[in-house]
Formats: C-alpha cells, structure tokens, sequence
C-alpha cells in the first residue's frame, strides 16, 4: 500500500512504471476540460492507457478505483522545447541526461518532453528503447529532433552535439531527407539570420546563418517527409521567413515589440508559437522565495540553488535587459492570443534560468502573468502539444490516459498546478518517489 495525503493505493509490483499501459477509475474530482475550457464533475476511467469514458462507471471496466474527492484533474503536461542533457545555472551544472531527466520530468507532472537539439543517435536510441518498452527508461515520454538544421559555424553548431550543417538548397534537402529516416519527431531548424541594420546594432559579429533559399529548401523537405518543423527564430523577419515557408512552428520569442503585420500572418498561416518565457525570465535570480519551492527542491541540487542565491542582482545588466524584453514577450504574447495564433508550452529547459519539468509550471504563470487564460495556458501544455506532434492529449474519450491529479484547483490559481498528489502514466500510478531514487 502507497498513501500520499490521505490517498492509498496498492503500487504494482516494485512500483515505478510497470507496464506500458494500464486501466483505473478516478472517482469524485473535478475535471479541468482544457479543450471545451469547462469544469466537469464526473467520474474518468482510463482503460488500457487511454481514456475509456467520463462520467458512469463502464459495465465492462476491470480496473481498480481511486476517490480523488476534492481534487481536480487535468492532463499530463508536456514541454515542447528542452535539451535532455542537464540542469545548469550560474557556475554550477548537473549532468543528469535524458534517463534521470525523463524521471524527474514525471515526478513534477510532466509526462513528455520534445528535445530540440542533442546527440543524434543517443538521443533517437534513447527514445526508440523507450518506445518499444517504456519499463526499460520510466519517465516522461520523450520525444526528439535529433541534430539541428544550421549554418556552418552557425549557432546550434557551438554545442557539443553535432549539427548537420547546410549552406545551400540542395544540401538541406539531403541532409532533412537523411535525417527523416530516423523519423524525428520533428526537424528543427536554426534561421536566425539579421539584417545588415540589426547586424550592425549588436555588439558582436553575429554567426553565420542560414540563406533564404535554404532555408524554404529545409521546411518543404521536411514537410514533404510528413514531418512537423520547428524553427528557431531570432528576428520578427525571421518569424515572417518561416511563417511564409510553411514551416510548423517557430520557437523563442524576439525581444522586440511585434510588428501588427506578423500578428496578422501567423494567425493566417496558424504557425504555432512555442515562445520559451521560462528561458528569458530571471525570476530564479530575482525571486529567491521560488528557490524554496518543494518541487525545486526535489529537483535540484543544492549547488544549482546556491548558485541562483549567490547571483549578483545588483547593476546586473543581464537581469535589466531580460526585464525590459520581458514587458515586450508578455504584450506579444497578449496580441497572439487575442489574434488565435496557436500557442504551444516549451521551456528551453538544460539552459540557464531554467530547470527540467519545473520551469514548465513556470512557463504557464508566466502566461498568465502576461494576461492570458488560465484556460488557454493549460492548452499549450496539453491539447495544443499534442496537436503539433498528432497525439490525443485532452481529456476526451479516446485521449492517453495520463493525467494529474491536484490538490487545488488550476483555474483559481494557475500556479496550483504544482500542487500534484497523484500522477497517472497511461492508466499507471506512478511511484513518483522512487523516480527520484536514482
Ligand atoms: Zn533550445
């Protein structure tokens, strides 16, 4: 028998996950339908890893039944851009790589995670044994873009994965169609090229990136792969250059203000958003009280807290600027969602400032911190995710059946999301204690 606050439950065999799919009745709490965007009290019953029926108990249902009376239940979350390789702040770093990331992403509720640049065939490995047999790598589903798409020299070039580097058309359609037949979740794409006004405003020569032509050859070869791209932007002209090239998505947020044409553009074309608030937020320096969090806690070590505590704040004109820019993200973020431009949750967690499955609960305060819904914050981490990879990840009938189970309510509070008693993998229990064991 396993209790967390009043909730018992047998734990299958040695607990973690152990089976790739199993069947439960969560009775008496209160489902947060982020799709319809309504609370609902009805009964969820997860059958076979997905979700069975909402409301009566199923004639046929063999599964046992938990009483979360009192709670709400919302999806598993997912974080669409983090770098499954370590934690790291400033002067202190863990390595920990995609098992032990995996795990902790689930303990913090988050049951998948895109990783947007690593190790290619390490990473494919990884989640390819994960696939076939999840017992053999318990943890957040993990999901991969392999190498990066870039320039030579370019930046995604600098890290110690390697990139496949294209300087014309002709090599990015050999190296996406090379790429695909590792089937990648996604193809990430660096375009991040300045105009010769913006190159000569900053304070180092910029890197190489990628030409136009290029760049249109790499987004319709991964299209043409049946492959969803992702494009990491730098420039409002280089959000306008993916938009117009059909590619999926587009990742970061520029730091200035957004020009109303591209606004207009994105919510034409319905490119998702995947704007990473949690990488530009200082809040970890700034705001020492989060430090204390007891998700924080479980999920760093003391040196990387120490590190945030010990970060010299004053006339620090990395926090200035990540402040000012901060105010100009949080108002893009507001003409976006007014606009219906598809807004996905990504945290760019494995940089600094952030922390795996952590910062993801900060990206959706900082949603709302710039005004948006708790509603629609809630859809970026789960419906809205599961729609650029093709997964069912609401709350329907039909849905995987992996979802939290908290012990207040979301809505009220968007930062109630980290107050997780239970969490279900795929009609699992999952011994969220163990997964921090090792
Ligand atoms: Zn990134």
């Amino acid at each position: 028998m396993h209790c967390v606050v009043g909730l018992c439950w047998s734990v299958w065999g040695s607990g973690v996950v152990l089976a790739q799919s199993g069947s439960i009745g969560l009775v008496g709490a209160t489902l947060v339908d982020v799709e319809k965007g309504e609370l609902v009290r009805a009964d969820l019953w997860i059958r076979d890893g997905k979700i069975a029926a909402i409301g009566e108990h199923p004639p046929d249902f063999e599964g046992s039944t938990l009483d979360v009376s009192g709670r709400w239940i919302v999806p598993g979350l997912r974080d669409m851009h983090v770098h499954a390789v370590m934690n790291q702040a400033f002067g202190a770093q863990e390595m920990l790589g995609p098992g032990k990331i995996a795990k902790r992403s689930l303990f913090a509720g988050v049951v998948g995670v895109l990783d947007l640049l690593n190790t290619e065939n390490f990473i494919f490995g990884f989640r390819n044994r994960q696939r076939e047999n999840p017992l053999t790598s318990p943890g957040a589903e993990i999901f991969a873009a392999g190498a990066v798409i870039a320039a030579p020299g370019g930046h995604g070039t600098e890290y110690p994965a390697p990139a496949r580097e294209v300087s014309r058309a002709k090599d990015a359609r050999r190296q996406v169609r090379d790429l695909a037949e590792k089937r990648p979740d996604v193809v990430k794409i660096i375009h991040d090229r300045l105009t010769p006004e913006q190159q000569a405003a900053t304070f180092r020569p910029p890197r190489p990136s990628i030409d136009e032509a290029t760049f249109a050859a790499a987004v319709k070869a991964a299209s043409e792969a049946g492959l969803p791209s992702v494009v990491h932007v730098r420039t409002w002209e280089n959000v306008r250059d993916a938009a117009r090239a059909g590619a999926t998505a587009v990742t970061h947020l520029p730091s200035t203000p957004v020009p109303p044409e591209i606004v207009d553009l994105l919510a034409t074309t319905g490119t998702v958003v995947i704007p990473t608030l949690a990488v530009a937020d200082p809040s970890l320096v700034t705001r020492p009280e989060l430090l204390e969090s007891s998700l924080m806690v479980r999920l760093t070590s003391p040196a990387i807290r120490e590190s945030y505590r010990n970060f010299e704040i004053d006339g620090s004109r990395m926090v200035d600027g990540l402040e000012r820019a901060m105010k100009n993200r949080f108002e893009t973020m507001r003409k976006l969602s007014r606009a219906g431009v598809p807004l996905v949750a990504g945290t760019d967690a494995g940089n600094v400032l952030t922390v795996h499955g952590y910062s993801l609960h900060r990206e959706l305060t900082l949603m709302v911190e710039a005004g948006l819904s708790p509603w629609q914050a809630l859809a970026s981490a789960t419906v809205n995710a599961g729609e650029l990879l093709g997964r069912g990840w609401g709350l329907e009938s039909g849905d995987e059946g992996s979802v939290l189970v908290l012990g207040a309510s979301p809505i009220e509070d968007i930062g109630n999301t980290e107050t997780i008693e239970v969490v279900i993998q795929r009609g699992i229990v999952v011994d969220r204690d163990r997964l921090l064991d090792s």
